[in-house]
Formats: structure tokens, C-alpha cells, sequence
């Protein structure tokens, strides 16, 4: 291999050369304890940075397995190393200079939550890498190879060495981070077993800073479950641990306003990820398949056959099949509902706030004068219970202004100055005055998942398919945007870049007129699951700047691909 001397050689012969020259640095570099890999250099210096990457061979990185020989722990070492080597890395970018990019150094930035990244991997052996992007510097378009040698030979080195040798990092956190890796899973594994389908741990704080800010609120209320909720663990390291454990079956949350019910319901929806120490939702674990639903107005629906809710529309329109450009409130949520179930969802969390209500409910009045022969909805009340006795899935739902839920719910949580108190048998009680008008509803069938889905043809015959993010909003695959915005449960953009890379090759390899959506989405989640994000990148090298998402996740960007030929 070609040694950094050799690269030092090389940058001294290009300086003050055009910016082509830069092409030639490509490639594999040894450096003292690791190896430069220099992936792909830009096109000049207001292009997309080059992506370089370190590789510390296992022994020299020294991790003891016991910290990566788990999948859970692997991912929380990931996390906490691309971590430390962002805050290396971020005092020195645009320390070199130039014009455009020169001099940016980035690494992925993460959140509170715990991500599978390629910004930062460890093999079976203990090698770690770390993928990061360098603004290659010039002035105008005239390399400074000068700036390149002070950030490849002064800058890196000392990133790379204080924070991905085991020796140089703080081993009691190292540790720490370990064992909360395995506590957070350990309790992924007790939901099963005590079937509940969420945990929120006595202690945690629920809210956040403010709106564009995911750290903890200061001086919040914190969390504590009511007596009858009560559960205690026994976690591997963190020892005793009790909490509210929501019980598997219909949980309401209800409450004032602004007394903490979406907060709530919030940090369920997020409880699908592990949080980082200090986050105060380390112990708030959800059912790996929750799903948020809620009303999306005007999202695409792609044949979803959401009969179950939607029959007999007076324009004779099929929803065996449903298919619109533009869907209603109640046709989006019918559909999430539907498409969740399709992708294994065993809860959903429905906000009253961001729901349709004519989806949701149908009072007594109303049902008095418009017969249920004029209405095609059946509201999701009706259908509530039979999700759970028929299908297993189970609904918690915030509902602040309306009773009817109390008659479904076998559990119901008053939030009242941000703490939850269990009303179940005080709420049943009123209720009991108030029954339910006793219209009969029959059951409904299962929803065909019947999609094929045809490939595109212009996927194959274009090698040059242009994908971005747009923040956490939307991929646009060719121009042609697919609007995630109320797929809420995305928490990075970095899963927007692996959902349209999975998107491609989904176009490129799975869809075949014969496979259906369902099993498209399985395939591309057993690749990614199985073999890492890598496995559906298409080129050379394994680009960073990509994040997992969920199977749930994987089907929601399918479902809202106007595109898609079905
Ligand atoms: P609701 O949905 O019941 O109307 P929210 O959950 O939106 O109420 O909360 C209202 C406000 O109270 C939010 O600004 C939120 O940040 C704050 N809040 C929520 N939980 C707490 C808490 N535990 N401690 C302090 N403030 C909180
Ligand atoms: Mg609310």
C-alpha cells in the first residue's frame, strides 16, 4: 500500500495545478495506526466535498469484543464513536482555507437518538471506520495542496487518535454506554414478556427544550407512574428500575389542555429508538412496530383496500382498491391505518389533535339523522376493539374533547399537571350513564395486500438518477418529490438519503410486476438488516451520511411514491 509519505510526495507535485489534479489522490493511504482512504475526490471546489474514510484495523483500535459482539452494543459503540470523532473534527473545520468548500471537514450529526450510521461501522473484527467529507482547498480552481496537507496531516491524525483508540477514550463511559445499550434492550425484550406494549421509566423527562430543539426541557415535571400502572424491572446495570407499563389492548390519554398528553404520546412515537445518556428518555421503550397515525391530507393512496373503514362511497368509487392523487383526512388516516397493518405494526398512537374527526368518531346526534346507510365511514372507534381481539394491535390514543373512547378503552390516563393518574374506573363509571348508541357493525374482512408493483422502465435505461433530501421533508427521486413530512417517526435526514438509495434500487432490482409492495418492502428491510445500509449502495465505496430506518418506515416511503407503477 501506498504510504502517506507517498500522498505527501503527490500533494507537493500538484499544488497550484487546476483541480483535476486532485483526481490522482484517490485511493488507499497508510498513515500511522490507520489507513486514509481517499473514495472520491470533488470536481472542483463549490462541488459536494470529497468523501474520505479512516479504517484503525481491529487490533490497533483495541475495543475488547465484549463492547461490539451484539448487534444492540455494536450500534451504541457506533454511536458513541462518530460521536467523538464529530467533536474532534468540528474545531477544525474551515481551519484550512480556500475558495467554495475548502477546508469543510463533516461528519454525520447525530441526535438523541441512537441510529445505525455509515458515518461510523465496526466489523466482526473490531476494525472501525469512520466516513467523513473534506472540501478539498484551492484558490479558485487552483489546488493549495499546502491547506490539504494541514488538514490530512496536522487535523486528522489527532481526531483519529483521541477518539477511535479504545486507549484514548474514557473507558468508564465507553462502559456506561454499553450498559445502557443493554438495559434499553434488555427492557425491548421484558415489553414482550409482560405484555405490554410501552414502558415509561419513574424519572424520565418527556419534554424538549423547545420546538427546534430535542434535549431535555430544564426543571420539567418528571415522570411518574400512577400506582396501578406500576412495573418494576430488573435491569442487567442499571438494577431497579419502575415505571408506567402501558398494558397491551386500547390505552386512552386523556386530560386538559397543555397538561402534557401529546408530550406523551411524543415520546411513545420516539420510544421506537434508544436515546443517549442524559437524554431523559433512556428508558422510554416502545414496541419496535409502532406507528403514528394521522390524518394526511392529500397524500397519494395507491390501490390500499381500506373497506374496512370506507364502503359504498356515493360515487360507486372502489376501496377494495382505493386509489387517489389527493386523499381527504379520513381517507389518509384509513390508509395509514391500513398500510401500518400491512408493514406488522402491533400499535398505533393516534393524536386527537392531528386526526380526522369524522375518522375518528361519530357522535349520537349525528347518527340520529344521517342513517348509517348514507355514511361510508366506519370510524375507527368501531373498529378499535377488532383490531385488537382479531389483528393484536394494540391503539393508544390522546383524546382531549370526546368520551366515546372511554366505552373502548381498557385503560384510561389522566395527564393533570404533566402526571399521569389512572381514571380507568372513575371514567368507566361516568361512562356507564352515557352508553354508546347500539348500531350494529360487522366485522370487518382482513385488507387484501394484493400490489404488485411494475418496475419503471426509466430506471434502467438512465444511469444517471438524481436523488437528494430535502431535509426532513422529502426525497425527490428525478425531480419527482415523495413527501415524508407526516411520516413522524423519521427522526434524521440521514434515513431520508437511505429510504431514497433504497427507493433506486428497489427500481432497479426487486420491483418486477410479480412482487408486491409488501414484498418489496420486506426485501429491501432484510438487506439492510442483514447485510447493513451498504448492501443497496450502488458504486465503489460505501458513501457516509446514511442512516437506518425501520421496516414501518420503508413501507410508508413505498406507499406515498406517487411514481409507482402498480
Ligand atoms: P396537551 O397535548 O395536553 O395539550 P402538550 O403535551 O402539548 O399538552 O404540552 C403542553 C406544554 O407543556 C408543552 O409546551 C410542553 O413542552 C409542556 N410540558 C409537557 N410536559 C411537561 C412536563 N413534564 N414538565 C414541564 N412542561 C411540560
Ligand atoms: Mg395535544
Amino acid at each position: 500500500m501506498k504510504t502517506s509519505t507517498d500522498l505527501r510526495d503527490l500533494l507537493n507535485r500538484i499544488d497550484h495545478k487546476g483541480y483535476p489534479a486532485y483526481k490522482d489522490t484517490k485511493g488507499a493511504w497508510q498513515f500511522e495506526g490507520y489507513v486514509l482512504n481517499i473514495d472520491h475526490v470533488q470536481g472542483d471546489p463549490f462541488a459536494s466535498p470529497s468523501k474520505v474514510s479512516v479504517q484503525v484495523p481491529g487490533k490497533l483500535a483495541g475495543f475488547p469484543t465484549e463492547l461490539y459482539d451484539k448487534k444492540h452494543k455494536r450500534i451504541a459503540l457506533q454511536d458513541y464513536l462518530i460521536r467523538q470523532f464529530a467533536k474532534q473534527v468540528q474545531a477544525f473545520t474551515f481551519k484550512a482555507k480556500g475558495s467554495g468548500k475548502s477546508g469543510l471537514l463533516s461528519v454525520s450529526r447525530c441526535g438523541q437518538e441512537i441510529l445505525e450510521r455509515t458515518g461510523c461501522e465496526i466489523d466482526k473484527n473490531g476494525s472501525v471506520f469512520v466516513r467523513m467529507e473534506i472540501g478539498f482547498p484551492a484558490n479558485g480552481r487552483t489546488i493549495n495542496a499546502r491547506e490539504l496537507c494541514k488538514i490530512l496531516f496536522e487535523f486528522l491524525p489527532g481526531c483519529v487518535k483521541k477518539s477511535l483508540y479504545y486507549r484514548s477514550l474514557n473507558a468508564n463511559e465507553v462502559q456506561k454506554n454499553r450498559e445502557l445499550s443493554e438495559d434499553q434492550e434488555f427492557i425491548r425484550q421484558e415489553l414482550c414478556r409482560l405484555n405490554l406494549c410501552a414502558f415509561v421509566a419513574n424519572g424520565s423527562i418527556l419534554p424538549r427544550e423547545s420546538g427546534v430543539s430535542d434535549r431535555p426541557m430544564k426543571n420539567a415535571v418528571s415522570f411518574l407512574s400512577p400506582k396501578s400502572m406500576e412495573v418494576t424491572l430488573q435491569l442487567p446495570y442499571h438494577g431497579t428500575l419502575t415505571g408506567m407499563g402501558i398494558p397491551k389492548g386500547i390505552t386512552l390519554i386523556v386530560g386538559g389542555g397543555y397538561h402534557g398528553k401529546s408530550t406523551l404520546l411524543k415520546a411513545l412515537e420516539l420510544g421506537i429508538y434508544n436515546h443517549i445518556s442524559r437524554d431523559g428518555r433512556e428508558y422510554v421503550i416502545t414496541d419496535n412496530t409502532a406507528m403514528k397515525i394521522r390524518a394526511e391530507d392529500g397524500r397519494s393512496i395507491k390501490q390500499v383496500d381500506i373497506s374496512m373503514f370506507i364502503s359504498n362511497l356515493p360515487n360507486k368509487k372502489d376501496t377494495i382498491h382505493f386509489c387517489t392523487e389527493d386523499a381527504s383526512g379520513s381517507t389518509s388516516q384509513a390508509a395509514n391505518v391500513v398500510e401500518a397493518m400491512e408493514s406488522g405494526s402491533q400499535l398505533l398512537l393516534i393524536d386527537e389533535d392531528t386526526s380526522a374527526t369524522n375518522f375518528m368518531i361519530r357522535d349520537e346526534l349525528m347518527q340520529r339523522v344521517v342513517h348509517r346507510d348514507l355514511e361510508p365511514i366506519t370510524p375507527f372507534i368501531d373498529r378499535v376493539q377488532e383490531l385488537f381481539t382479531t389483528y393484536s394491535i394494540s391503539t393508544i390514543l390522546v383524546a382531549g374533547s370526546s368520551g366515546s373512547y372511554f366505552h373502548k378503552a381498557d385503560h384510561i390516563i389522566q395527564m393533570d399537571h404533566y402526571l399521569p393518574k389512572d381514571i380507568t374506573e372513575l371514567a368507566k363509571k361516568e361512562a356507564a350513564d352515557f352508553p354508546l348508541p347500539k348500531e350494529p357493525v360487522s366485522p370487518s374482512t382482513k385488507p387484501s395486500v394484493l400490489r404488485p408493483v411494475k418496475p419503471d422502465g426509466a430506471f434502467r435505461k438512465n444511469d444517471r438518477i438524481k436523488i437528494k433530501t430535502q431535509g426532513m421533508d422529502s426525497i425527490v427521486i428525478n425531480r419527482e418529490p415523495i413527501d415524508l413530512r407526516y411520516v413522524e417517526q423519521l427522526t434524521d435526514t440521514e434515513q431520508l438519503g437511505t429510504l431514497g438509495q433504497a427507493m433506486k434500487y428497489a427500481q432497479l432490482h426487486l420491483m418486477n410486476g410479480t412482487r408486491t409492495l409488501g414484498e418489496v418492502a420486506e426485501e429491501l428491510w432484510n438487506l439492510l438488516d442483514q447485510k447493513g445500509i451498504s448492501a443497496i449502495c450502488e458504486g465503489s465505496y460505501v458513501p457516509g451520511g446514511f442512516a437506518l430506518p425501520r421496516k414501518q418506515e420503508i413501507y410508508a416511503c413505498l406507499n406515498r411514491y406517487r411514481e409507482l407503477k402498480l
